[in-house]
């Protein structure tokens, strides 16, 4: 039987193509399924040994990686802790994000943050994150991590200097600052590159305070902060990755030894995602990259539609940034595109606010983004109904805000269809 080692051109992607090529070919051989051209689906929730002492050995380098012969890979065992089609999305996703050594798939976004944090933080460690974030991610912080003495503290401006003072502040406990850029659903860019470089100045003693970015709304294909120094690029794989509104998924990428911390939590806590699901990222892999750029080509016509159009206050577009707003510095520092989310104030409140929704119907109604499909949702009563008042107001999550994930449709029939719905604004 043919030996896995991590020297086959599929365990290694071509260092001098680009990801969308190596991610076609990336994590599968199909020496080890009868030559198939594509990826089969392995629906198994257990693997044969081919003697106890394989048995044995297998669950010896599983529970101690550090006894690994160099460029073993460990054989499968048990479907919760790996299958053939979590390994093989999990390489494609290197692929795609080449700056990170490796990746763990999640069953979703909330999973691979939940499980990164209880793998590589501790009672009386401390986070620092962007505000306005994910309203889930603020709920996770919030409520779950505070009864397990993780306490996490919002930056509301994307100032640099109000990061600094806060690390300074909390320096002694800090384990992780988590920033989510752009931000959800506000759009707002922060940059990465000065707080990694005031992070590494404040760890001082050998003390570890680890840089997490949720990557969710531009990367991998937009954006990817590995060369700035960022420790772990997290995802929401529910959006672009799965691409397609059809399932729930999640990744987190980085070094080899945090993401094997992540893969043996993920494994106790039972957060394993099912071989279907893998199989379906992986095929969305392969079209992510066209998929990014043609949503982000119909956003920004959507974007300058908008912009001009009366009933519309004010849009908030990457694209639309101006060259000396301090916002655009760090967008064209940090991504290589605008991306497909578009947040739009009405003239008015919640009243015209919930009547565009409720007559648009080429973008549909929902929350989520990153589809094949445009879909329209009001982040105050939905996605952050639960984010609290002071922070809504002072991140400007109002009644009159819209936020619009932006599909492959034709982009002509989108203007149409929100041009329809703005002409109901009085
Ligand atoms: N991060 C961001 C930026 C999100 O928008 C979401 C969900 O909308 C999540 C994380 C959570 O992801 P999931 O719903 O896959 O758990």
């Amino acid at each position: 039987m043919k030996k896995h080692t991590e020297n086959e051109w599929w365990k290694n992607p071509h260092p001098e193509c680009k990801p969308a090529t190596n991610v076609i070919s990336a994590g599968y051989d199909p020496a080890f399924s009868e030559m198939s051209a594509k990826l089969p689906i392995f629906p198994t929730s257990t693997f044969l040994f081919k003697s106890a002492e394989d048995g044995e050995h297998f669950f010896r380098i599983f529970a101690h990686p550090e006894e690994r012969a160099q460029g073993e890979v460990p054989g499968l065992i048990y479907s919760r802790f790996n299958n053939p089609n979590m390994e093989i999305v999990e390489d494609k996703m290197v692929a795609m994000e080449p700056g990170a050594e490796a990746a763990a798939v999640l069953p979703s976004g909330m999973s691979a943050i939940s499980t990164t944090i209880f793998a590589l933080l501790s009672p009386g460690d401390s986070i620092i994150y962007s505000a306005p974030i994910y309203g889930g991610t603020e709920h996770l912080f919030d409520s779950v991590f505070s009864k397990f003495k993780i306490r996490a503290y919002p930056v509301f401006k994307p100032k640099i200097e109000e990061y600094a003072k806060m690390i300074e502040k909390h320096k002694d406990s800090l384990a992780m600052v988590f920033i989510e850029t752009p931000s959800n659903p506000t759009i707002v860019h922060t940059d990465v590159e000065e707080i990694v470089k005031i992070v590494r100045r404040s760890a001082v003693g050998g003390k570890r305070i680890l840089v997490a970015v949720d990557n969710t709304f531009m990367g991998p294909v937009f954006q990817s902060l590995f060369d700035v120094g960022i420790d772990l690029s997290i995802y929401s794989a529910t959006k672009f990755i799965g691409g397609h509104s059809d399932l729930i998924g999640g990744f987190v990428l980085g070094k080899k030894s945090d993401i094997q911390a992540v893969k043996s939590y993920r494994s106790v806590l039972g957060a394993t995602t099912d071989p279907f699901c893998c199989w379906l990222m992986s095929r969305s892999l392969e079209t992510i990259e066209i998929r990014m750029i043609k949503t982000a080509d119909n956003a920004q016509r959507i974007a300058a539609f908008l912009s001009t159009h009366p009933k519309v206050e004010k849009v908030i577009y990457p694209g639309l940034l101006k060259k000396n707003d301090p916002q655009y510095k760090i967008y064209k520092k940090q991504c290589s595109g605008p991306g497909a989310l578009i947040s739009f104030y009405v003239r008015g409140g919640k009243k015209e606010a919930f009547k565009v929704l409720d007559t648009v119907d080429i973008c549909k109604l929902a929350v989520s983004l990153g589809g094949t499909e445009s879909l329209i949702e009001h982040p105050r009563r939905m996605t952050h109904a639960e984010v609290p008042e002071n922070v809504c107001q002072a991140t400007g999550i109002t009644d009159n805000l819209i936020r619009l994930s932006v599909g492959i449709e034709d982009s002509d029939d989108l203007i149409r269809d929100l041009d329809k719905a703005l002409a109901t604004i009085a």
